[in-house]
């Protein structure tokens, strides 16, 4: 199921699963904390962070939606190297500017290099290498692959980390029209990406900043908790018409037209004018949000330093049009926990959750049935974490699976024994059935498809 193929079972009581059960002191953010204390991640050094078997699952699932999704556009998938020559960014004029959030490396033949912030340059020189006229274009290229900067302040787990992992996408085009469509494309591929990932991104004007260029928005997950102030119109909460073109690049630049036609910003670019004057009382929404996805159009600022030309339709040559896209991928395990989960512990949403079935057995009489519903979820494919561990108490167990937020339990053993079935427990909304053993796949099924969260799935 997955490029990984992450393994559809896994038991308990020999899974790697160093949960928590104080709540680490120096976790402000709920996100960090839930992650430390679910075995999520464990920090390494300031800023860098070990993945866990837990938490890679999610940000597998993450980076499969997001590859996907990347896919559908026409992207194609590539990776580069995580240390970069120095010479690439002196010609560019980034390596002054780029300041200390840069980590430089000396090898061992005094050579100049570093640890990739991002790969504007890096690609731009693949591509002056290889491509020479516009039969070639437009193309779209992306690779998902660790980032560093030496951020001042790393802080709150993997949401500010200084090594983090990113989708980073670049398009290339003969001109501006075509280069203004390729950013449309990838906006709307951006919006339906987080709408997969059950979390609701808000698009806003942003500053250009390092990157520079023409036109930026920046996609903003609403939580409360978030680093940033915005200030919407309500209508941007539903943009579930904005996700139906399929690769209709007409279509796209209507869609996207009318998506940034609305008001959203962050509070660098909020002016309470502009606000009343354009949503009505009644639609505005003042909250918090965090950056976890960011689009560029920049068109010849990296390829004219690095001269990428190409031969235009009318034989003059010309320098490409260009844009880059970023999505956070392990901010974005963190972001998804700030905006779903309630006092108990995380709430997944179904698509990137480490498992869709956490199975708790209570009491070793029912050991034999719990064994074979495990055996009936893995063989039907529902990835399931087994809890058949008896050396542990039952609100142990309980609380355990409350704090991973996988979307459903089931409790073998207990009340459920009682009534000769298997409880059934929805995480998110604590609805409860008692389901009999034979019935419990197409109990799970029909589930899923009443609540299939997006049109995509
Ligand atoms: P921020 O404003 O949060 O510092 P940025 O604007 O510098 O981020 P971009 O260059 O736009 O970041 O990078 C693209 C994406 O990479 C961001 O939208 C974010 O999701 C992610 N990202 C950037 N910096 C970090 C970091 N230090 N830790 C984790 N993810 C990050
Ligand atoms: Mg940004």
């Amino acid at each position: 199921m997955s490029p990984y193929e992450l393994k559809t079972g896994v038991r308990r009581s020999s899974y790697f699963l160093p949960t928590l059960r104080e709540t680490p002191a120096d976790a402000t953010l709920v996100s960090h904390r839930l992650m430390l204390r679910g075995g999520l991640i464990r920090q390494a050094s300031a800023g860098l962070y070990n993945w866990l078997p837990l938490g890679f699952r999610v940000l597998k699932k993450i980076e499969r939606i997001v590859r996907q999704e990347q896919d559908r556009i026409g992207a194609h998938e590539c990776l580069m190297p995580t240390i970069q020559s120095a010479d690439l960014w002196r010609q560019s004029g980034r390596y002054e500017d780029y300041g200390k959030e840069m980590l430089r490396i000396t090898d061992r033949h005094d050579r100049a290099l570093l640890y990739g912030p991002t790969n504007e340059e890096a690609i731009t020189s693949i591509f002056a290498e290889t491509i020479k006229t516009y039969k070639e274009l437009p193309q779209l290229l992306y690779h998902i692959q660790w980032k560093f900067r030496d951020e001042v302040r790393p802080r709150f787990g993997v949401m500010r980390a200084r090594e983090f992992y990113m989708k980073d996408a670049y398009s290339f085009d003969c001109d501006k029209q075509g280069g203004i469509d390729s950013y449309n494309s990838m906006f709307i591929s951006y919006l339906r990406t987080f709408q997969r990932l059950g979390v609701q991104a808000i698009p806003m004007r942003a500053d250009t900043g390092p990157i520079g260029g023409e036109s930026s928005h920046e996609f903003v997950i609403i939580a409360e908790t978030g680093e940033s102030t915005i200030y919407l119109d309500s209508s941007l909460l539903d943009m579930r018409w904005a996700l139906a073109a399929q690769d209709d690049r007409k279509k796209y630049r209507e869609m996207v037209s009318r998506a940034t036609s609305l008001y959203a910003a962050t509070s660098d670019e909020h002016t309470p004018l502009q606000f009343d004057k354009q949503v009505p009382r009644s639609r505005q929404i003042k909250t918090h949000g965090i950056e976890v996805g960011h689009v560029f159009f920049f068109g010849d600022k990296y390829s004219k330093p690095l001269d990428a030309k190409i031969k235009a339709a009318s034989g003059e040559e010309v320098f490409v049009q260009m844009g880059s896209y970023g999505i956070g991928i392990s901010r974005l395990v963190a972001a998804i926990i700030e905006s779903s989960h309630d006092d108990r512990g995380i709430v997944w949403p179904k698509s990137v959750a480490p498992f869709k079935v956490g199975l708790i057995c209570l009491d070793t009489g029912k050991y034999k049935v719990s064994e074979e519903l495990y055996a009936l979820l893995c063989n039907n494919g529902f990835e399931t974490l087994y809890d058949d561990r008896f050396d542990v108490r039952a609100g142990v167990k309980f609380a355990e699976m409350d704090l991973l937020g996988l979307p459903i339990q089931l409790i073998v053993g207990g009340k459920s024994a009682t009534s000769g079935s298997i409880e059934f427990k929805e995480r998110k909304s604590d609805e409860r059935h008692f389901v009999p053993l034979e019935q419990v796949i197409p109990f799970i099924r029909k589930q899923s498809t009443a609540d299939s969260v997006t049109i995509f799935d």
